[in-house]
């Protein structure tokens, strides 16, 4: 169709077109994040080396599903404002299809309490 890039704002002009893409497909979903937080410690396993990822894989926020080149960058982006939004984001869990049906009417009917037969 052509004309501008649909998600071009002033504010935002920093991200390129290309990264938008990528970050919104790339990220990992909600749900998947949630479920990992929801982890205890013991059962998160330290991060494999990765020569293919940025800092060998060791730098990395759970949170956004990204990686960094140092622990310096790293700190640096949990102080970024997508990194805070995304934080608040995962303090509820996220939406699931349980919700969805529920919404439609659908799934676990709510009849009440069970009356007594006879
Ligand atoms: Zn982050």
């Amino acid at each position: 169709m052509g004309g501008k890039c649909p998600h071009r704002k002033v504010k935002t002009r920093r991200y390129s077109h290309k990264q938008f893409r990528r970050s919104k497909f790339e990220a990992k979903g909600d749900d998947a994040v949630y479920e990992q937080l929801q982890k205890p410690d013991d059962q998160i396993k330290p991060l494999p080396l990765d020569e293919d990822l940025p800092g060998m894989g060791q730098y990395y926020c759970l949170h956004c599903d990204r990686y960094f080149q140092n622990v310096a960058v790293r700190d640096d982006h949990f102080r970024t404002k997508r990194h805070r939004k995304r934080l608040k984001q995962l303090t509820i869990a996220p939406h699931t299809q349980l919700d969805a049906d529920l919404a439609a009417g659908m799934g676990m009917p709510d009849n009440g309490p069970k009356l007594m037969s006879t």
